[in-house]
């Protein structure tokens, strides 16, 4: 008994000590040298072209038929404030609305990139908005209007990018693809997914996309006394199912003991307390990988040692918050409920929408096996049109990569780059075909508060930022395209 009490110490003491050598050999990449020179960006140019682009009302159009000489406006707007991008661009109209325009370098043999943005937007009630939204007012030092984060501001700054790095008398000897769909907001089918299929059909392959997405992080909340810089390198997929129960409907003052409703309540219930199980993806070990060496000494331990502490681990960061949740698993959200038209009436039929958004190791018919078996037989769970499957993930070992992450540590000098899963959907997911370096992020600083004003009142964008995208999308094109 004693031996084996010894053994028992020996093995706990030498698993420690493991933990504890490999905490202390995980250390900070060395930093490179760099030759960055911060360009000049004339901030008032760069606002005077937000502020047009907000004042067309370029909302997404519910299908193609319709009006859309919003959006060729818009682009006779784009190629009016662009003059020397312009003059070397060939434009492509594809699908009607969608445009591309291809900047081209002097060397045919290097791969072209993509830079994408939409040019819709979400609709916006002027009830509860402190300026008009579509007016770009400014004020406080911010302009204000719908597109002026999601995502008007991005393609702006890449387009003044590209205009200041010409402007400078650079030369371009990297092909740049500036790809502009029209229905991002409605799923891309008729702009993102029609430009690269028409990409595709040309044999075009790319050397990498960048698009909108990946997000800048406090990282005090894990332990990180700096900002993160979070680039998205897949999308999790995307489902409604509709539930549905039939039984004898009637009148109220005789109900049953389980009704339509009873059923499909029991069913939501036992789906929101059992949700699919948590586990890592690639991205998110990446993201930990990444992250780690900057850490406080009690995080780092843990995530340096995450097989180990792993069962802990998992509950634990679906519990921490929302965020950290939805990068462990597939998640589920009850949105809608429908039951009889009148309050007098048992209905003949409930029925609830459940919205998913599907982790990278999971299908649509994965979800769906999961919900029907914890929602039962009388329950019939259908898949709502436009669902999509979870987007590959891009490579991070690719040239590509490290130029995007030198980039972000060049322009934001005290930033960290990390990978992570973009929880959201973009247009981005329409071009694996073309490349495996597709890359979302968006090169705004912003508040929580700003962040959560997307799609809805006031949506604003701080005007200092400007000049740190513009600078982003000029020293990408020196790194990856000069
Ligand atoms: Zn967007």
């Amino acid at each position: 008994m004693e031996i084996f009490g010894y053994v028992v110490i020996g093995i706990v003491g030498a698993l420690l000590l493991f933990m504890i050598l490999r905490t202390v050999f995980t250390r900070p990449k060395k930093l490179e040298t760099s030759d960055y020179v911060a360009q000049e960006i004339n901030l008032e140019e760069v606002t005077a072209h937000l502020v047009g682009a907000i004042q067309y009302e370029t909302i997404t159009m519910s299908d193609n038929s319709q009006d859309g000489s919003k959006f060729l406006a818009y682009q006779e707007y784009l190629e009016s404030i662009y003059p020397l991008t312009m003059a070397r661009a060939e434009k492509t109209l594809i699908n009607k609305y969608a445009v591309i325009y291809k900047v081209k370098g002097s060397d045919e043999s290097l791969l072209p990139v993509a830079v994408l943005a939409h040019q819709d937007v979400v609709p916006a009630d002027e009830d509860g908005w402190e300026c008009e939204p579509f007016s770009g007012e400014i004020k406080d030092g911010y302009i204000y209007g719908r597109g002026s984060q999601d995502m008007k501001s991005q393609m702006i700054v890449a387009l003044d990018g590209m205009e200041t790095l010409l402007r400078s008398g650079k030369e371009l000897k990297r092909t740049v693809l500036f790809c502009f769909g029209h229905d991002e907001e409605l799923r891309g089918t008729e702009g993102a997914s029609c430009i690269s299929e028409h990409l595709l059909s040309q044999g075009v392959r790319l050397e990498y996309v960048i698009d909108e997405g990946g997000t800048i992080l406090d990282g005090s909340i894990i332990g990180i006394n700096k900002k993160i810089a979070l680039i998205g390198t897949c999308e999790k997929g995307y489902a409604d199912f509709k539930l549905e129960v039939e039984k004898d409907g009637g009148h109220s003052s005789t109900p049953r003991r389980k009704t339509s409703v009873n059923t499909l309540v029991s069913a939501i219930n036992r789906i929101e307390k059992h949700p699919v199980r948590p586990t890592w993806v690639k991205p998110v070990k990446d993201m930990f990988k990444a992250l780690a060496p900057y850490m406080n000494p009690a995080f780092k331990f843990v995530l340096v040692n995450r097989d180990i502490f792993s069962p802990i681990l998992k509950p634990l960061l679906c519990l921490i918050s929302p965020f950290t949740n939805c990068l462990m698993r597939t998640t589920s959200a009850t949105t809608q409920l429908k039951g009889a038209s009148t309050p007098n009436t048992l209905p003949g039929v409930a029925s609830a929408n459940v919205n998913c958004r599907i982790n990278i190791d999971e299908t649509v018919e994965s979800t769906l096996a999961h919900l029907q078996k914890l929602a039962g037989k009388n329950v019939k769970i259908s898949i709502e049109e436009g669902y999509i499957n979870p987007s590959p993930v891009s490579d991070i070992d690719s040239n590509a990569y490290a130029m995007l992450e030198k980039t972000i540590k060049e322009v934001y000098s005290e930033f960290l780059v990390a990978p992570y899963p973009f929880i959201a959907a973009s247009d981005a997911k329409y071009y694996y075909k073309l490349t495996n370096n597709v890359y979302r992020f968006t090169p705004f600083e912003k508040t929580v508060e700003d962040a959560n004003r997307i799609h809805g009142l006031n949506e604003r964008i701080e005007i200092a930022q400007l000049v740190a995208g513009t600078r982003f999308f000029v020293r990408l094109f020196e790194n990856t395209c000069c």
